[in-house]
């Protein structure tokens, strides 16, 4: 793992505070050093360390009560706490387990056991890091599309009810066209599903060539896809859609060596004003929209009236 391994130790005595630099000089590791309860607190906040070693009897913070801080703090990362504390004090180990430590050592301690503990904790934490990088790639999974690597309908849906909460608060405009494909049954009737795949993923590279960052392209089911645009008069607006519908009408995707000729229609609907409409609602006017660019003859983009 790239990211350094950071540890804090947390004595309020010169002498703990070096035997324990000490014992874990020779790892690949970096020390962080605070002299009371209250210092830790404050380099735990700003450092984020993924393992403290502390002290248990401090002029002003107890070992137990950093334990329970660091608990209560609700850090995305899990922090594993090793107590120090010295034989005569070993009844308390228990609270301190209670409060939150993962281990402890009594004093004098083993330098090679500590090492060995403070290697328990790195592979703890080493295994919390992998499952919290799966977890990220999971979410990322259950919001993409995996023929296309589009957002899928899900994360268009998310991101489309706070872009139009936005668009309300601060008055700018907010598009959505909803694409299908014309006669793709046929394309996959003569061609194979294969080819229907890559007309699919063609569409919707050139969707994402006309995204700008503040907008979002998305497929919401078999061969229906969404365009949103947004700080857009209705005249832009059409000409973004216009210009994808030309733009994929124009570039066929290549199958065998040979074209494959599909076009697209488009069903476009738009808000701008102060009470946001539901995202599935004005889907459902550009829907009722594409509807018609359908019966007038398909390959071509129609408009719902704008709401205000
Ligand atoms: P229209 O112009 O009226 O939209 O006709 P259409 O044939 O496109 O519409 P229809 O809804 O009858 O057919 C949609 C087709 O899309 C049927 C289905 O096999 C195909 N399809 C849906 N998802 C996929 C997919 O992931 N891959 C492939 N290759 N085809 C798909
Ligand atoms: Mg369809
Ligand atoms: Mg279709």
């Amino acid at each position: 793992m790239s990211e350094s391994f950071k540890v804090l130790i947390v004595d309020d005595s010169p002498i703990y505070r070096k035997l324990v630099e000490q014992a874990l000089s020779d790892n690949a590791l970096s020390v962080l050093v605070a002299t009371n309860g209250q210092q830790a607190l404050q380099i735990i906040e700003r450092e984020h360390p993924s393992l403290v070693i502390t002290d248990w009897v401090m002029p002003d913070v107890t070992g137990a009560t950093l334990c329970r801080k660091i608990r209560a703090e609700s850090s995305a990362s899990y922090t594993y706490v090793i107590l120090l504390t010295s034989n005569a004090e070993k009844e308390q180990v228990v609270a301190g387990l209670t409060a939150g430590a993962d281990d402890y050592l009594t004093k004098p301690f083993d330098q090679s056991e500590l090492r060995a503990r403070v290697q328990v904790g790195r592979r703890l934490i080493d295994l919390q890091r992998q499952l919290e990088a799966k977890n990220k790639l999971l979410q990322e999974l259950a919001l993409t599309d995996s023929l296309t690597g589009l957002p899928n309908r899900r994360a268009a849906e998310d991101w489309a009810a706070r872009q139009l909460s936005g668009a309300a608060r601060h008055g700018f405009s907010f598009w959505v066209a909803i694409a299908d494909l014309d006669h793709f049954k046929g394309v996959n009737d003569k061609y194979g599903h294969q080819a229907g795949d890559g007309v699919l993923q063609k569409f919707a590279s050139v969707l994402r060539t006309h995204t700008r960052l503040s907008d979002i392209c998305a497929r919401i089911g078999g061969e229906e896809f969404i365009q949103v645009v947004t700080y857009a008069d209705e005249a832009n607006a059409l000409l973004v859609i216009e210009r994808i519908r030309k733009a994929f009408e124009e570039d066929p995707f290549i199958f065998g060596g040979k074209p494959i000729p599909v076009t697209a229609s488009f069903g476009l609907a738009g808000f701008c004003g102060k009470r946001a409409p539901k995202f599935s609602e004005l889907l459902r006017q550009a829907d009722a929209a594409l509807y018609c660019a359908k019966n007038l003859g398909r390959n071509r983009v129609e408009m719902a009236s704008m709401r205000r």
